[in-house]
């Protein structure tokens, strides 16, 4: 047996020993639950954005390239008189 431990309980920062509670490393079931709660609702509220690594990579063809591409002339000039 190892000597009981003394911890804050990272739910309620209760300090407790480790033999006193049946839910390590909080001091009691309630706090795991809550602290288990907290992650639940952080991944549901967190939205998924996706891994920048997964994106396939795509590969040029060179008949895109005879094409000419469309420039946007949004430059339009504005007289300003006065
Ligand atoms: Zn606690």
């Amino acid at each position: 047996m190892e000597p009981p431990v003394r911890l804050n309980c990272p739910t309620c920062s209760r300090r407790f020993l480790s033999d006193e509670t049946p839910a390590m490393p909080f001091c009691s079931k309630r706090c795991q639950l809550i602290d288990l709660g907290r992650w639940m609702n952080e991944e549901i509220g967190l939205p998924h954005e996706g891994d920048p690594g997964d994106t396939p990579v795509e590969y040029l063809d060179d008949r895109d390239l005879s094409q000419p591409t469309p420039e946007r002339h949004n430059q339009s000039a504005h007289r300003f008189d006065g």
